[in-house]
């Protein structure tokens, strides 16, 4: 019998995974197997990207999972996606999400909604077999949480346009072929209604670095130092009009659909992230022996692990929700939001609590729980900081005054 859903949806409950779905856990995780916490915590240590992994799951059509079959890919949808993030996460390659989120998430994900067939012709098969990779420049020194203040322009000149602006923060330019430019077209001042005005550009970063009109400096940074992140510039940087994803002008669309897939996608990578840790502690749990009995045995170590095992299947539940919502074309802002912040809550409590189970020898780099612990942390601020989703659930779902 069908019934109303919350989200006035009808129809039956079903919460079995998809076969497309099971089979790409079995494939991912058959792959993350050959690539211990080791192999990720010496990546990290040498700021090197995992190239042996990224093309492995390439090679098993792991990372081209979302690029429509047409163009030589898996042609599944963000659920598939968030399961494969998730599980490459749960293997121990925490910062493996932000690969997930780069490339298949900001590029295929949005290539096969917005791009034109040119440009999907051009790009996606080399999304599918993992010789492309993407970057998104959207935050920028003065506007991170508001993305309606980002001052970055694109202006007209004759078949091109030209940008000029800086981004900060930006991921994954050292590999990048494309980066996904958000600029204004008209400026922020300007703009009415305020989300007018957006326009998407794709970069070609090895062109545009070559020509001197997009520069990078990588930042130094705490963990995730699989790949770089950097401040960028632009400097009249000229961009063909064919290189617009979307329409001129009305870029904001566009962007809700590259951020809800970023939002799904690290909440996937933190509810995997969860369950690396509470592999890890619950593995040293067993072991150590303390007063004569494994610390495991003490109510004091164990029910923050069942506690946090119980809230990531809540996280779990909902990020796989919100990525149905989103391949279904389906609203999804509420689920996403609500996905990302228990999933990276979730990511950091897990970490937390086995950094706290590993007594001093959590401290120690010869185990991985530093690495997760570092990984988790950031997930509370990025890609949106908790805040603003609380911000947006109190205004939005529960009819709160807004406060900015
Ligand atoms: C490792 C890393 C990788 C990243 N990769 C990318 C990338 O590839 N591409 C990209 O475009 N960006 C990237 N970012 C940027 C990231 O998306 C931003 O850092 C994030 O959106 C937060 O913006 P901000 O840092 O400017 O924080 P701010 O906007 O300055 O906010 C600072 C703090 O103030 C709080 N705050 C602000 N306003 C309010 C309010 N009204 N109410 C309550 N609290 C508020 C926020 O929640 C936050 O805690 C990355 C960042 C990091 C650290």
């Amino acid at each position: 019998m069908s019934a109303a859903s919350p989200s006035g949806l009808r129809g039956d409950m079903d919460f079995t995974l998809p076969d497309t779905a099971l089979a790409v856990r079995d494939g991912v995780r058959s792959v993350a197997a050959k690539y211990d916490h080791a192999y990720w915590s010496r990546c990290e240590e040498e700021h090197r990207f995992p190239t042996e992994a990224w093309h492995d799951l390439a090679d098993g059509g792991w990372i081209g999972l979302s690029v429509p079959e047409e163009y030589g890919g898996g042609g599944q949808g963000l659920l598939e996606l968030a399961v494969a993030c998730e599980t490459l996460a749960a293997s121990g390659g925490t910062a493996g999400t932000f690969l997930y989120i780069l490339t298949p998430g900001f590029g295929a994900m949005t290539l096969a909604r917005h791009g034109t067939p040119e440009q999907k012709a051009a790009i996606l098969p080399g999304v599918a077999d993992g010789s492309v990779q993407f970057a998104l420049g959207l935050t920028e020194p003065d506007a991170g949480s508001n993305a309606l203040a980002i001052s970055t322009s694109a202006r007209r000149d004759g078949d091109d346009f030209l940008i000029d602006g800086q981004k900060v923060w930006i991921s994954g330019l050292e590999n990048a072929d494309w980066m996904i430019a958000v600029t204004r077209t008209i400026p922020a001042a300007e703009a009415k209604p305020r989300t007018a005005g957006f326009t998407l550009f794709l970069i070609d970063v090895k062109e545009a670095v070559a020509k001197g009109q997009l520069s990078y400096t990588p930042i130094p940074k705490m963990g995730g130092n699989v790949v770089t992140s950097s401040q960028v510039f632009f400097d009249d940087l000229r961009v063909p009009a064919d290189r617009v994803l979307g329409a001129v002008d009305q870029g904001f669309p566009v962007l809700w659909d590259v951020l809800n897939p970023e939002r799904i996608l690290a909440a996937a990578g933190g509810v995997g992230g969860a369950e690396a840790a509470l592999d890890l502690a619950c593995d040293y749990a067993r072991e150590r022996i303390v007063f004569g009995r494994p610390i495991g045995a003490n109510q004091a170590v164990q029910f923050p692990l069942a506690q946090i095992k119980a809230k990531t299947e809540l996280a779990r539940l909902m990020t796989y929700k919100a990525a149905w919502l989103f391949d279904q074309g389906l609203p999804c802002g509420n689920e996403t939001n609500i996905a990302k912040l228990t999933g990276a809550q979730v990511a950091w409590e897990a970490a937390n609590q086995a950094f706290q189970t590993y007594g001093g020898m959590a401290y120690s780099k010869e185990h991985p729980v530093e690495r997760l612990f570092r990984d988790a942390r950031i997930g509370k601020n990025i890609p949106v900081a908790e805040e603003l989703i609380l911000a947006h659930l109190g205004t939005q779902v529960l009819g709160l005054p807004r406060s900015y």
